[in-house]
């Protein structure tokens, strides 16, 4: 864990990254039956690290991995892009999407 790390001359250039942070955000896969809720966030969401929602859209390769999946599997999941994604606000609908027999991919930014 680096990202609460305070930044010296001799580091100016290095990646921080919230591995191993208590606020670093994992993907969740929700498996119920043979369909899934997958939840994919593009931020740690960690308040030591500045996040460029603007870079995150646009050079993100895990991002860019999603869309593709989405555009392959369209017949099969459901896509959805948040800004900040909370489980219990789509419940009702995400179980009306799985009742039609189709998965759910979500991504957030944060
Ligand atoms: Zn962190």
């Amino acid at each position: 864990m680096k990202c609460n790390r305070k930044r010296t001359v001799f580091d100016l250039l290095s990646v921080y990254t919230c591995e191993g942070c208590k606020h670093q955000r994992k993907d969740e896969l929700i498996v119920i039956g043979n369909q899934v809720i997958a939840i994919y966030y593009l931020s740690d969401n960690c308040p030591h690290l500045s996040t460029d929602n603007d870079y995150l859209v646009l050079k993100s390769k895990k991002l860019s991995l999603l869309f593709k999946d989405a555009i392959i599997y369209n017949k099969q999941i459901m896509f959805f892009f948040f800004e900040e994604f909370k489980l219990e606000k789509h419940y009702e609908l995400f179980e009306k999407i799985m009742d039609d027999g189709l998965s759910i991919q979500v991504i957030s930014m944060k």
